[in-house]
């Protein structure tokens, strides 16, 4: 079984699909003369994907090897990971537990943006992530009681969390990390950096749906993605946008694929840390660009509880991060807002 961060039933959310547009025109100068190799795998519930154009060959085996180190340190689906350990332990035995470099980067990169988001971007959310059923405890609650929210979110401040260079430590035995929300794009960074020692300078790495670029497809194009049209059901498939990515990364963040139904409601699964509860702002679809994978992966999903007018203000005042939001605007109507600098093509 291989090891999950996303718990889902539903692992094939919006971002978990991308589409590449080979352009296949003859263009005078390939960037090199080999074709598109694809590698393919499993990892943390999902699936990843490789295309990269060079002439040296890459091994699946090393993929696959950095991924398992990647889950080892960081997945709460394993009980034997770093996170779950520290998850799992009571505070005066949290410093027992050696941390590693993909853990700290993980912890370090989350406190930022949970600073930088003013805490909508909350990694210390696990007990209610659990509780909603989109962790890795109990899937079948089927009543909800605010009273246990409450107490839950009392919980979830991440400040109790502290770093000490070889482990964390908490201050409630039941307070737990996830980074579920970033460790996705924080795996396709590691791809890239990977990628990049062994010299390959044309790919397009992509887990779960979240992605990043470098250089050119063999057709001597820039990488395109499609961004999916909101829809609950994956056979209605069809495309709201294509972007073309130079060299940088996007992550798409949605609650309409990664539901669950609780009575007659239905609940998504990003959580408002301010409130505990699982929240519909105005964004229904949130595409984030940034340099880094984990970067837009974190910036993604905090924009979905943000709310429209706050996310767009993070963005505006961000020069590193560029956003397309597919959101309800004030008289109930579907409406897309981007970036100035944004390339896209946008459908109908
Ligand atoms: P999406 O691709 O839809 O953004 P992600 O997998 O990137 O989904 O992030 C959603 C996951 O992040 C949830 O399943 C949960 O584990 C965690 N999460 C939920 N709400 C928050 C939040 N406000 N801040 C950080 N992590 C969250
Ligand atoms: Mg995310």
């Amino acid at each position: 079984m291989l090891p999950t961060i996303k718990s889902s039933t539903n692992h094939l959310s919006l971002s978990n699909i991308f589409l590449v547009f080979p352009l296949f025109l003859i263009t005078a100068c390939l960037p090199i003369k080999s074709q598109t190799t694809i590698i393919t795998g499993e990892t943390m519930g999902t699936t990843y994907t490789i295309k990269y154009v060079s002439e040296n060959t890459i091994s699946k085996t090393a993929i696959d090897e950095l991924l398992v180190q990647i889950n080892q340190s960081v997945s709460t689906y394993m009980p034997e990971s770093i996170i779950s350990k520290i998850n799992q332990a009571a505070p005066e035995h949290c410093k027992e537990i050696d941390i590693d470099i993909f853990f700290t980067e993980n912890f370090e990169l989350s406190k930022a943006i949970f600073e930088e988001t003013d805490g909508y971007f909350n990694p210390a959310l696990m007990p209610l992530v659990n509780y909603w059923g989109f962790g890795y405890g109990d899937k079948n609650r089927h009543t909800i009681d605010s009273n246990e929210v409450n107490r839950l979110l009392l919980l979830t401040n991440f400040y109790d969390f502290e770093y000490h260079q070889t482990h964390l430590t908490k201050k409630y035995k039941a307070q737990q990390v996830d980074f579920s929300a970033i460790a996705k794009g924080y795996g396709v960074d590691q791809i890239a950096a990977w990628l990049n020692a062994h010299h390959i300078d044309h790919y397009l790495i992509e887990i779960g749906g979240e992605l990043r670029a470098k250089g050119k497809n063999a057709a001597n194009e820039y990488w395109r993605i499609g961004i999916d049209q909101p829809q609950k059901n994956l056979s209605q498939r069809t495309l709201k946008a294509i972007v073309p990515i130079k060299n940088q990364s996007v992550a798409t963040s949605g609650n309409y694929r990664n539901y669950r139904k609780l009575g007659t409601k239905e609940y998504g699964h990003i959580i408002n840390p301010k409130t505990g509860f699982p929240e519909e702002k105005e964004i229904i679809s949130a595409t984030i660009l940034a340099a880094s994978c984990a970067v837009a992966d974190a910036y993604a999903t905090a924009c979905m509880v943000m709310g429209f007018d706050k996310a767009k203000r993070l963005i505006e005042n961000n020069t590193d991060l560029m956003a397309y939001f597919i959101y309800k605007n004030k008289q109930g109507l579907i409406a897309t807002y981007q970036s100035d600098d944004l390339e896209l093509i946008e459908i109908d």
